[in-house]
């Protein structure tokens, strides 16, 4: 029987920056029926269809409709966040005996690059379309003193999209100069129907024995302290609202869950990190990276002034985990480094991977 062949890949145009240049829209297909589009500002994920255990398709992230949603308002839906994720404490650090000095965006903190991180800067694409799959490999060179940060870096990231209903992100990074790198995707999840209603009857399994406590302005103590008895135990599957407006200091100062979680391997390469079920529809979204932790945000500063493509983005309506170096790793000599340094190469991969469940 013959197979109609599926349009894997469509090029689009999706609006212009205010200096005119044009921002790309790619929509990646696979066999069964799943959707990836991907655009070159901010090389962000706009939507991700995939089926319900019914085989009902929904959008399952947060997105805009439209670039001019995201230029407007956008606490980094779907994006790539670089050149360092998440927060470096006083956006300052000494590497090599030199103090350096990042751009302070967050309180006085340097949170997801800067004023003007990698998901507000223009990507270059280049697509490609295979018997496996199509896949979108987006390019930034980030100069020398960006935000601050010290060396010229090239940056990749490519999104493959499989047959099997997975999205493959590889990350990728050259230097002239030591630099700290730590790139990850922000995509807010909401496998029921993004943005409709809260996340928290999701249920949520992280591999992670331990989490990394953090202070008033969500920079890590130093300390890793273990998960056992407490709200961050995710080691068997939890609803995201069983326990997240307990009485517990770590989630009043994160308002909610937005901690960093020490992944617990066994060995090198990709290993599943946190597995998500959503009851309703049945669907499972996998997460497997070769990241040492994952950055457990639970939506907490969605507070509905913000209209996405799917509504109102209401208090705690999507999630993020995000695969990554511990926050502040360039002052915490006793986490996994996150300096890259010239001659080397900064590589990161990590899969999201949907399926259903019977219950
Ligand atoms: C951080 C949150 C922050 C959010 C911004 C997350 O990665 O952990 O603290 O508010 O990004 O949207």
């Amino acid at each position: 029987m013959a197979t109609t062949p599926v349009r894997r890949l469509v090029q689009a145009p999706f609006g212009a920056l205010p200096d005119a240049r044009a921002v790309e829209l790619y929509t990646l297909r696979n066999r069964a029926g799943m959707e990836a589009r991907l655009m070159t500002y901010g090389a962000t994920i706009v939507s991700l269809t995939v089926p319900d255990r019914q085989g009902g398709f929904d959008n399952v992230v947060l997105g805009h409709a439209d670039l001019d949603g995201y230029l407007q308002a956008s606490p980094y839906l779907g994006a790539v966040v670089g050149r360092y994720g998440n927060r470096i404490a006083k956006g300052r650090f000494t590497l090599d005996g030199a103090t350096v000095q990042l751009t302070v965006n967050d309180g006085e903190n340097h949170l997801h690059g800067g004023a003007r991180g990698f998901d507000k800067v223009l990507w270059t694409a280049n697509s490609t379309e295979s018997n496996d799959g199509a896949s979108v490999t987006l390019a930034y060179a980030s100069p020398d003193g960006e935000e601050g940060y010290p060396g010229s870096l090239e940056a990749r990231v490519t999104y493959a999209l499989r047959d099997r209903n997975e999205l493959r992100v590889d990350y990728h990074a050259t230097t002239d100069r030591a630099t700290p790198v730590n790139l990850t995707q922000h995509s807010y999840f909401n496998l029921a129907e993004a943005g409709r209603r809260d996340i928290l009857d999701h249920e949520l399994a992280i591999m992670a024995d331990a989490f990394t406590p953090v202070d008033a302005g969500l920079i890590p103590t130093g300390e890793m302290t273990s998960v056992e008895g407490t709200p961050f135990d995710f080691r068997t599957p939890t609803a995201i609202g069983a326990r997240i407006d307990g009485d517990h200091e770590q989630l009043l100062r994160g308002s909610g869950y937005d901690h960093n979680f020490v992944l617990t391997r066994s060995g090198e390469g990709l290993r599943l990190a946190a597995r998500v079920f959503e009851p309703t529809t049945g669907r499972m979204l996998e997460i497997l990276t070769t990241e040492p932790g994952i950055q457990f945000y639970s939506g907490n500063f969605l507070d509905g002034t913000i209209t996405g493509a799917t509504g109102v983005l209401g208090h705690r309506s999507g999630f993020c985990l995000e695969t990554q170096h511990y926050p502040d790793s360039p002052n915490q000599p006793s986490f996994p480094n996150a300096i890259l340094r010239p001659g080397e190469e900064y590589r990161s991969t990590t899969i999201f991977a949907f399926g259903v469940a019977p219950r």
